[in-house]
Order: structure tokens, then sequence, then C-alpha cells
């Protein structure tokens, strides 16, 4: 059985750009240009804002969420009528999911590479090789110390 907890909107609530769940009147404006709930039948914006206004969203954050389909496109972003900002909501739960160890292993993966070298792919032989190859320089290295500090 699903336990609300009504405080977890709190918790969104000093996120950027997500702090307006109790705005939404559930007019599914945001769905209507959703490519993710034309696609899947299990992921609905309005259905994911209403469980994080209710406090019903473990298992937005649990492992293998339907959050993960969202593609980022914005498009509830300009929809909402009430500036709830969908997407801001789903990002929220990403950040949560994935700080509970929770995110999908490619999405971790790719933190990990900026968090350690400043780049999402990780530097290797045949990397170098291929830009030798091609006459270019040594692949630049990001100052991986400065962006964990402005990550963090
Ligand atoms: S988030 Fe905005 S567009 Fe979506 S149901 Fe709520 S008010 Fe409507
Ligand atoms: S950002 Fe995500 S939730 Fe919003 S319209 Fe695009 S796919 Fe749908």
């Amino acid at each position: 059985m699903l336990k609300a907890d009504p405080g977890f909107k709190k918790t969104l609530s000093p996120v950027e750009g997500a702090g307006k769940l109790s705005y939404c009147y559930q007019c599914s404006a945001c769905v209507a240009e959703c490519p993710a709930a034309h696609n899947f039948n299990d992921f609905n914006p309005r259905e994911i804002v209403l469980a994080s206004l209710i406090g019903v969203a473990d298992y937005l954050t649990a492992k293998d969420s339907v959050i993960w389909q969202c593609t980022t496109c914005y498009k509830c972003y300009e929809r909402c009528p009430q500036g709830t900002h969908p997407v801001e909501v789903i990002n929220a739960l990403k950040n949560i999911s994935c700080a509970a160890g929770n995110g999908p292993e490619e999405v971790t993966s790719s933190r990990d590479n900026v968090l350690a070298n400043g780049s999402l792919i990780s530097p290797s032989e045949a990397i170098e090789k291929r830009r030798q190859e091609l006459g270019l320089d040594k692949a630049p290295v990001a100052p991986a110390g400065e962006l964990k500090k402005i990550l963090e």
C-alpha cells in the first residue's frame, strides 16, 4: 500500500523551478504535447506532479522509475498555465533518485565521469589514437576540480 508523506513537497520547494506544485490544477495541458506520455502508457507529467504534491513519490525515486522516460524537452514547461514546471519537478526527482543510489547506471556513470574527468566520456587510448589519425591535438582536459566545486 502507498503511504502519503505530506511533507514531501517541502523537499522540492527549495529547488529552483520546482516549488510551485500546489499551483497545479490538474488540467493536463502538460500531457497534451509530452512526447514521453505519447510513447509510454505509464508516463504522465500531471500524475507525477500530483504524486509529488500529495507525497506518494517513493515509486518515482525508486529504481527503474518512469521519471527516466522524460526527454527533458521542456514542452510541459511552456504549456503549463500555472508555472508549475513539471520538468523541473521531474529533474528534482531524478536528483533525489540518484542521491539515493537509484539512478540508471548510464546516468550515474556519466555523472561520475564529469566529476572525475570534467567530461561525459572517460579518456581512453582508443580516443587519443583516433584523434592522432585525424590530425587533432590531444583531447583537452577540463578543470575537473573547478567543475566539481560548481556542481557542489
Ligand atoms: S502541471 Fe500545469 S499543465 Fe500540468 S496539469 Fe498541472 S497545471 Fe496543468
Ligand atoms: S520535459 Fe518531460 S515531462 Fe515535460 S513534456 Fe518533455 S518529456 Fe514530457
